[in-house]
C-alpha cells in the first residue's frame, strides 16, 4: 500500500498546530530532530566521522551549549567532498532519493541528495504557506522551466503536468502548466491568457521582466497571484505586479540545499521561517550569533536531509532575524535577506553588495525593459539593458552619480543596448553580477 500520503499529512497536520508553539516548546523540538540527524550523521557520513565531537558528550549525550563549535560546510565542501558527505545508510522509511542540481548564482555547481521524506516535509510546507495565504488550490496555476520533468531542455512552448493536492486529499487533481521559460515576454503572455491562468509562479526577476511587458499590451493579462521564489521580491515589485497584473505576490525564500526555508508573511514584507523543518541560524564574521535585527550570514541546518546531512551549511546569503512578528503566528521571522539575488562586488575594501540602488531610476533612465549591472573591473562597471523603446535617448549622467554614491566613488561605468540579458544556468535574471575572479 502507498503510505505516502498518510506522512506528508501527518506532517502538514502537526505544521498547523506547532505554528502556534511557545518558543521553549519549538525549541524542545528542533533539539530532538538535531539529536537524531547528529546521531545519523556520526553514524553513517565520512564527512561528519569526528566533525561532530564537540557536541558528543563522552556519555553520548548532545552537549547543546557548544554547538557553535560545529564547524560551518560550504558550498565548496559539497562540491569537492560530496561523496563524503553522502551517507552509506538511511534511517528507515526514508528512502529512495533522488538528486537536484544546482550551479547557483555562486557558480559552484553542486548536487543535493535529497529523500522522499525529506520531499514531503517541503510539500508539508509549501501546503501551510497555501494555506495561511488562502491561496486556492483549484485556481489554474502556472510555472516557468527551462527543463521538463526529465531534466531535459524543454522545446516545446508548453506542457500540463498533473497536480496532486495532499493533504487535501478531498480536491480533485488539477493541471499544471509549465511554460518554456524561454520564450519571448509576449508569447508567455499570450499563453497565459488563453490557458485562462490564475496563480503565476516564477523567479521576481523574470516576472518583473514579463510585468513590464504586460503594461505595453493592449489588453493586458490579469493574474489572482504571483509567487515569486528564487529572489527577494522588493516593495517596488510587489507594486508593479499589482498594477501590471492586478496581482498580490507573495514570495519564498528556498534553496536546493535548504529546501523551504521561509515563507512571506501576509501581513508584512519578512519571511516566517519553517523552524520545523530547517535550523537557520545568521552568524557575524568571527562566528557568533548575530542576534535580532543584525545583519548576519546565514547558516542552515536541514532536519530531513539524511541522505546529504548539511549540518550548519553556510547558504551564501546574508538576512537578519527579527524579534517576532505582528501577526499570530509564533514563528521566527527573518528578513532583508541578500546575497541569493546579486552577487556581490568586490573591491580593495572587502564586497560589497549593490542591492541598493534605486530600481525604478535605473530602468527610467535606461527606459528598459531588462538590465544587469556587471563589475567587469575592480573599478569598471558595465550596465546592459534591453531598451523599450530604442529610440529613445538614454540619461546616463545621473546614474553614473547615483551608482558612484551608492557602490563605489571609483567607478567607471559603460552603458551597452543589448537584444537580451542571458539568464544564469538556473534560469534567473540576474540584476548584478561580478565578472572579476575571485
Ligand atoms: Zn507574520
Amino acid at each position: 500500500m502507498d503510505t505516502t500520503p498518510t506522512l506528508r499529512r501527518r506532517i502538514f497536520e502537526m505544521l498547523m498546530e506547532s505554528q502556534y508553539w511557545p518558543p521553549e516548546r519549538m525549541l524542545e523540538f528542533q533539539r530532538s530532530q538535531l539529536a537524531q540527524l547528529l546521531r545519523h550523521a556520526k553514524a553513517t557520513v565520512p564527512f561528519y566521522k569526528t566533525r561532530l565531537d564537540p557536541v558528543f558528550k563522552s556519555n553520548g549525550e548532545i552537549d547543546w551549549d557548544r554547538w557553535h563549535e560545529i564547524p560551518i560546510v560550504t558550498r565548496a565542501d559539497l562540491r569537492d567532498r560530496r561523496n563524503e558527505l553522502l551517507a552509506t545508510e538511511l534511517p528507515p522509511g526514508h528512502g529512495p532519493t533522488k538528486t537536484f542540481h544546482s550551479s547557483g548564482s555562486s557558480g559552484v555547481p553542486i548536487a543535493m541528495e535529497v529523500t522522499q521524506t525529506w520531499t514531503h516535509a517541503n510539500h508539508a510546507v509549501a501546503q501551510r504557506f497555501y494555506q495561511l495565504q488562502g491561496l486556492d488550490y483549484r485556481e489554474k496555476r502556472a510555472i516557468l522551466a527551462n527543463t521538463n520533468s526529465a531534466g531535459e531542455v524543454l522545446h516545446e512552448e508548453f506542457y500540463y503536468k498533473k497536480r496532486r493536492h495532499e493533504p487535501s486529499r478531498d480536491l480533485p487533481d488539477t493541471l499544471e502548466l509549465v511554460l518554456n521559460r524561454n520564450l519571448t515576454e509576449n508569447r508567455k503572455l499570450d499563453l497565459l491568457a488563453s490557458e485562462h491562468v490564475a496563480q503565476l509562479s516564477d523567479i521576481t526577476n523574470n516576472i518583473e521582466v514579463l510585468a513590464i511587458a504586460n503594461l505595453d499590451r493592449k489588453k493586458s493579462v490579469k493574474l489572482e497571484t504571483i509567487l515569486c521564489f528564487g529572489q527577494g521580491l522588493t516593495v517596488e515589485q510587489r507594486d508593479l505586479f499589482q498594477a501590471s497584473f492586478g496581482a498580490r505576490s507573495l514570495s519564498i525564500y528556498s534553496s536546493v540545499e535548504g529546501g523551504v526555508m521561509g515563507c512571506q508573511c501576509g501581513d508584512s514584507p519578512h519571511y516566517h521561517l519553517n523552524p520545523e523543518t530547517v535550523l537557520v541560524e545568521t552568524l557575524t564574521a568571527d562566528g557568533k550569533a548575530s542576534g535580532a535585527n543584525n545583519e548576519g550570514r546565514v547558516i542552515i541546518t536541514p532536519f530531513f536531509s539524511t541522505a546529504l546531512p548539511l549540518i550548519r551549511y553556510d547558504q551564501d546569503d546574508t538576512a537578519e532575524l527579527q524579534q517576532s512578528c505582528a501577526c499570530r503566528y509564533q514563528l521566527p521571522v527573518i528578513a532583508n535577506i541578500t546575497g541569493r539575488q546579486d552577487q556581490f562586488m568586490q573591491f580593495p575594501e572587502g564586497k560589497r553588495s549593490a542591492a541598493g540602488l534605486d530600481q525604478k531610476l535605473l530602468r527610467e533612465c535606461l527606459n528598459a525593459l531588462a538590465f544587469q549591472i556587471a563589475q567587469i573591473e575592480t573599478f569598471r562597471l558595465e550596465v546592459r539593458f534591453v531598451s523599450a523603446n530604442p529610440g529613445k535617448a538614454v540619461k546616463t549622467g545621473r546614474l553614473v552619480a547615483h551608482i558612484r554614491e551608492r557602490v563605489h566613488p571609483k567607478l567607471e561605468i559603460d552603458f551597452k543596448q543589448v537584444e537580451r540579458i542571458s539568464l544564469n544556468s538556473r534560469g534567473k535574471l540576474q540584476r548584478i553580477v561580478c565578472e572579476i575572479p575571485a
